[in-house]
């Protein structure tokens, strides 16, 4: 008997898989259709041949761990302190697990903001707790934070929070953080705050992430990963900083499940970090050059939107080109069209009546003209 019955497969290795059987271009999961600087593949191979291959420290390569808080105090503004407030994780996935498992106990309530990713609510259950879903909607994707402060009770233990927002690309505001900061105050509820996204905004948004605010960052687990802002997903490395008592807890679990992160890598993340810091801050006007021509060519089809606002992810409404259900239609789009792309409902508890989907467009150019060209010829 499966102890999680409700679960299948993740929708982006689902539709990747349909991508590869049906030939399609892969527009679903996000991840780049191009490699990572070559200095940092430099580095890794230099670190692999020169001896750095057996365990990391648990928490992370001191050299990393420094870079990561040096990177949040010149960005953020933030004191961290690199041995015991920063650890570094096989991802910004496991970064979740440890957090939400170091925080829920059974019968904790937690508040996640659908669409949302989707490790969020199978973590809070696996660990007893109880998910409240607060819906939020195209086109603008705005948090309801009446609807929050009425969610929140005796039990609310955790809010999960998204920003740059995956799937919507919606990113906060300053109103949401006086928002955030109203709901919480005096209550003892805990912050995950998932921003693997912290270096994609657009159209001069700054992306505000908690620790700038030491009033949120002492309650909250800040979660960030390479994988995104140095595009190497396939290295599996990400990081979490939270204040020393909560990542103390963090560490508990993290030890159990995967014990420490890859060691070359993190000493190549170290190097170039070191050398290439500022890299991470053209990575917004990389994007947005992305965003702007994926726009213009969508602008030929009969897909309506509006421009993303962060992340490399744009959302289209596609209820001019068929009646069905997003599932079906990415379904289609991919055997039919060879163009796969992500369905939006299956980030919610309750499905809205609506027709979107998402492409990601972390593709090189002529990848997404092809693409396009395909998602104009659509009847
Ligand atoms: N959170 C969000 C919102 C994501 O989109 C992703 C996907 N990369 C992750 C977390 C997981 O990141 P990682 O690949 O570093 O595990
Ligand atoms: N975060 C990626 C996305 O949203 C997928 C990561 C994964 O497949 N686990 O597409």
């Amino acid at each position: 008997m499966s102890k999680f019955p409700g679960v299948g497969t993740t929708i982006f290795t689902v539709m990747s898989k349909m991508a590869s059987d049906y030939g399609a271009i892969n527009l679903s999961q996000g991840f780049p259709d191009f490699d990572g600087a070559p200095e940092l593949m430099e580095r890794l191979s230099w670190h692999i041949s020169h001896g750095h291959n057996q365990y990391a420290p648990l928490a992370g390569v001191p050299e990393l761990k420094q870079q990561i808080a040096r990177k949040v105090h010149d960005l953020y503004g933030a004191e961290v302190a690199p041995d015991g407030e920063v650890a570094v994780t096989p991802g910004a996935t496991e970064a979740l697990y440890c957090a939400i498992t170091a925080c829920v106990r059974p019968g904790d309530e937690v508040i996640v903001f659908d669409p949302a990713y989707d490790t969020y609510a199978p973590c809070v259950s696996l660990n007893g707790g109880i998910s409240r879903h607060i819906p939020m909607s195209y086109p603008d994707f705005a948090i309801d934070w009446q609807r929050v402060g009425e969610t929140i009770n005796d039990r609310t233990r955790l809010i999960i929070l998204n920003s740059p927002h995956n799937p919507s690309g919606a990113v906060w505001s300053d109103e949401d953080i006086r928002e955030l900061r109203r709901v919480i105050e005096g209550k003892d509820i805990l912050l995950v705050s998932d921003e693997v996204y912290e270096h994609i905004t657009f159209d001069g948004r700054d992306h505000l992430s908690l620790l700038r605010y030491p009033d949120l960052a002492e309650r909250a687990f800040c979660i960030s990963s390479f994988g995104k802002t140095l595009h190497v997903t396939g290295w599996r490395i990400g990081y979490c900083v939270a204040p020393a008592e909560l990542m103390r807890e963090f560490l508990k679990i993290h030890q159990f499940i995967n014990f420490s992160t890859n060691t070359p890598m993190q000493y190549a993340l170290a190097d170039y970090l070191g050398e290439y810091f500022s890299k991470c801050l053209e990575l917004s006007d990389f994007y947005l050059t992305k965003r702007n021509l994926f726009n213009k060519l969508l602008r030929k089809t009969r897909f309506n939107f509006i421009p993303s606002q962060g992340t490399y992810f744009q959302l289209a409404d596609f209820s001019a080109l068929s009646d069905e259900p997003d599932t079906r239609f990415a379904e289609q789009l991919t055997k039919e069209h060879k163009v796969a792309v992500i369905p939006v409902s299956v980030f919610y508890q309750e499905p809205p009546d609506q027709r979107i989907v998402r492409f990601c467009f972390a593709k090189h150019d002529e990848t997404l003209e092809r693409a396009a060209q395909r998602l104009a010829s659509i009847d």
